[in-house]
């Protein structure tokens, strides 16, 4: 991970274990102690390089990748969703089994990654499943 620049005022850096600035979300509980909340927020990756991570994992067609619902462990490609008549790419944020979805208030419990998007907005998604 590179070090980012923070761009929205709702961010603040933290420095990980290797010292390395990381963007996340501000603390939105005054009781909760900033280090231990710290695993409760995504890491942010560039959403070009979560396509390339997806592709060698899964391969070119995205209905074939799979991810894993981080409330309920269910999981689901978009092929499922497809068969259910639904978009394929609800596959990364929406649980097939439980109906979470990550952008609700507790996202993925900082077990999904929140892409940085092309146009600079954010989108927080579930994880891989492997
Ligand atoms: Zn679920």
């Amino acid at each position: 991970m590179s070090k980012r620049e923070v761009k929205q005022n709702n961010k603040h850096p933290i420095k990980d274990d290797n010292g390395e600035i990381r963007e996340r979300r501000v603390i939105r509980y005054e009781q909760f102690d900033v280090n231990a909340a710290e695993s409760y927020f995504s890491q942010e990756i560039r959403e070009t390089d979560w396509i390339n991570l997806g592709k060698s994992k899964f391969g070119e067609d995205f209905a074939d990748w799979k991810f894993k619902c981080p409330k309920c462990g269910t999981v689901s490609s978009g092929r499922d969703f497809l068969n259910k008549g639904m978009a394929a790419e609800k596959s990364r944020v929406v649980c097939i089994g439980c109906a979470w979805k990550a952008d609700n208030f507790f996202g993925t419990f900082g077990k999904g990654l929140v892409l940085n998007r092309a146009d600079e907005s954010k989108i927080e998604v579930f994880p891989f499943a492997d």
